[in-house]
């Protein structure tokens, strides 16, 4: 009964890669919290320290950045066994359902059974039903060069994300930092602050982002299963579906029709947006 409400609510059918991420993303947070709570509280960049003559409070600030920043780089940027980032994974996994429900969909929109043969072979699908099932649907897609370039476009995205919630958090702990200085503030205390900073950017941004980016990866996929399937020749719309109880944006969005091109970079329209799209009828 929960998973059939669960996917009733989410019309992008992510929610377990969605679940997924956020709890990479909590790791990582979690990993770059410890780090600065036993640096920082253990005395890191003589931070609890009076200025002296030597090394002025800004000195001790900008070293402190520069350590973060590698810090947060290190964690956001880490590579897997791939060799990639660890969230490509996520952008590929994310497409990849798109593509895949786009093809599912499809079958059952534009298809039936006695129909496929003759539809594939007058040439009008470039990836007839036919002779293709879903996976190798989809493997054959993500080898075009303009798919690679969409996932390129898709990973840029997501590192620039994650690049912006990094500098932002620098400017941020400086602040955190040269305050703290200022009043002499106990470097344990100072740990515990900038700990507390960190909370507020993974509820502010990284999860919020854990859930934008996969539907975004999953109605870009959408998007691309759909417009292949239909080759040049057959126009095809698609139409907004929201999940039972949307946000007043999404509502008004409820059953709009667009064309494939004008429908690209739409959903998310914010950020706890579930929409994805269905082949208008
Ligand atoms: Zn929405």
């Amino acid at each position: 009964m929960l998973v059939k409400n669960a996917l009733k609510l989410d019309p992008s059918h992510t929610k377990f890669l969605r679940d997924s991420f956020e709890k990479q993303i909590r790791k990582v947070y979690a990993a770059i919290e410890k780090e600065i709570l036993s640096e920082i509280s253990g005395g890191a960049f003589r931070l609890g320290m009076p200025a002296t003559v030597f090394e002025s409070h800004a000195t001790r600030v900008k070293q402190f950045k520069t350590w973060l920043e590698k810090l947060l780089d290190d964690a956001f940027m880490r590579t897997d066994a791939t060799g990639n980032p660890w969230w490509v994974d996520y952008v590929n996994r994310g497409y990849k359902s798109g593509v895949l429900r786009a093809y599912h969909e499809s079958r059952r929109e534009i298809l039936d059974p006695t129909a496929q043969l003759v539809l594939g072979d007058t040439g009008l699908l470039s990836f007839p039903f036919s002779l293709h099932g879903p996976a190798s649907y989809a493997d054959a897609l993500l080898k075009q060069r303009k798919i690679l370039r969409r996932l390129e476009m898709l990973r840029e995205g997501i590192e620039h994300n994650f690049a912006d919630i990094a500098s932002s958090l620098s400017s941020q702990s400086g602040r955190i930092v040269i305050d703290a200085l200022h009043r002499n503030v106990a470097p344990r205390t100072l740990a515990r602050t900038l700990a507390a900073n960190l909370e507020r950017s993974l509820k502010k941004r990284g999860i919020p982002l854990s859930y934008a980016e996969v539907v975004r990866f999953h109605a870009d996929g959408e998007l691309d299963g759909f417009e292949n399937l239909g080759a040049d020749r057959l126009r095809l719309d698609v139409e907004w579906k929201t999940m039972e109880d949307p946000c007043p944006k999404c509502a008004a969005m409820a059953g709009e029709v667009f064309p494939i091109e004008e429908a690209r970079g739409v959903i998310p329209l914010h950020p706890q947006c579930r929409c994805s799209w269905v082949l208008a009828s």
